[in-house]
């Protein structure tokens, strides 16, 4: 069979570098594309010496000319520090980049899959939250930019569907960690690994009691490809995460107790809009894709751990 050409957007960066590395062990020819904002080589550097992994240095904000197979559309800063840096750059690049990939898919008569995200649910009012949720988000508040950028692609994608036949897929992802995360990527399972390894202060921003349902990254990566080979017709959005919750407290205790660490807990504001809980609802991928998570947090962390250790 040909191997199959997959462009990944965003593919330096954390899932997409693991995302890279699984298509082309899978056998197939892999164009890594990232403008290097919050990605880096050094995630994906190993890989050069596979001929058919193809490293491409551009911005998604731009529209790029190639032959391809699929698209996994994961360009776009996820952490809230780094996507609050520059807001409008992060609606450009959800907006633009979706314009563009969705152009080329057309063009090329490419698959398209889009990484969607939890966030569209906002601070969500419904919980657990199934796909049929529209959500809760502040237009206007500090997350806006991701929030509702990522809505804005996800209008993109389906009326790129409806209106051109682009053969579409959309995944809500919910909070992933592991291996490969920047250490000062900015989100909560980085941040307390980090300070649980150098013995400092754990920072809870507020009581600590808001929760998230953390994802291991692998469980993700085959939920996404799942996604892509899922039946034709079949285009989400699905909700790929582990309905496992915890408290951001449970959390940051977890962490010191799989370290060993001597590290204090305190506390610090919490930033505005921050979600009070968050739990998928994989009714769905497990009845369209036969897929749910296989990574518990305590399995996951201590992976995560061990990659900590030879990096910071
Ligand atoms: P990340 O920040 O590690 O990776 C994003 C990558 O996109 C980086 O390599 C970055 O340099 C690149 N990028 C940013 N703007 C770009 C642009 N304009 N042009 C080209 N490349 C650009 O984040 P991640 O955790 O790997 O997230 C990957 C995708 O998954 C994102 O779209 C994110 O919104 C989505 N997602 C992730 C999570 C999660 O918990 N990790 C949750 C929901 C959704
Ligand atoms: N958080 C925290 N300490 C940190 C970083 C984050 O208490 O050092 C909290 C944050 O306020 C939020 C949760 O952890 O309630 C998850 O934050 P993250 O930035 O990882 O992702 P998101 O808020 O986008 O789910």
């Amino acid at each position: 069979m040909a191997r199959k050409k997959i462009l990944v957007t965003g593919g330096a960066g954390f899932v997409g570098s693991h995302l890279c590395e699984r298509l082309l062990n899978d056998g197939n020819e892999v164009y890594c594309l990232d403008n290097y904002f919050t990605g880096q080589k050094e995630n994906v550097v190993h890989l050069l010496k596979n001929p058919y992994f193809e490293l491409i240095r551009h911005d998604v904000t731009s529209s790029i000319f190639l032959e391809t197979d699929e698209i996994y559309n994961l360009a776009c800063p996820a952490s809230p520090v780094h996507y609050q840096y520059n807001p409008i750059k992060t609606m450009k690049t959800s907006v633009m980049g979706a314009i563009n990939m969705l152009g080329l898919a057309k063009r090329v008569n490419a698959k398209i899959l889009q990484a969607s995200t939890s966030e569209v649910y906002g601070d969500p009012l419904v919980h657990p939250q199934p796909e049929s949720y529209w959500g809760h988000v502040n237009p206007i508040g500090e997350r806006a930019c991701y929030d509702e950028g990522k809505r804005s692609a996800e209008t993109l994608f389906l009326n790129y569907h409806k209106q051109n036949n682009v053969n579409i897929k959309i995944i809500r992802i919910f909070n992933t960690y592991g291996p490969k995360m920047h250490p000062n990527d900015g989100r909560v399972v980085s941040n307390f690994i980090v300070q649980a390894l150098q013995n400092q202060d754990i920072t809870v921003y507020g009581e600590g009691n808001q929760t998230r349902s953390f994802q291991y990254v692998d469980d993700l990566v085959e939920g996404m490809i799942r996604l892509m080979n899922s039946r034709d017709g079949f285009i989400g959005p699905v909700n790929i995460g582990n309905p496992g919750e915890f408290t951001i407290l449970e959390l940051a205790k977890k962490v010191i107790e799989l370290t060993g660490s001597k590290s204090k807990i305190v506390y610090k504001p919490l930033p505005s809009d921050d979600p009070m809980q968050r739990q998928p609802d994989i009714s769905l991928a497990k009845k369209e894709l036969d897929w749910e998570p296989k990574v518990n947090l305590e399995e996951g962390l201590l992976k995560t751990i061990a990659f900590f250790k030879t990096v910071i």
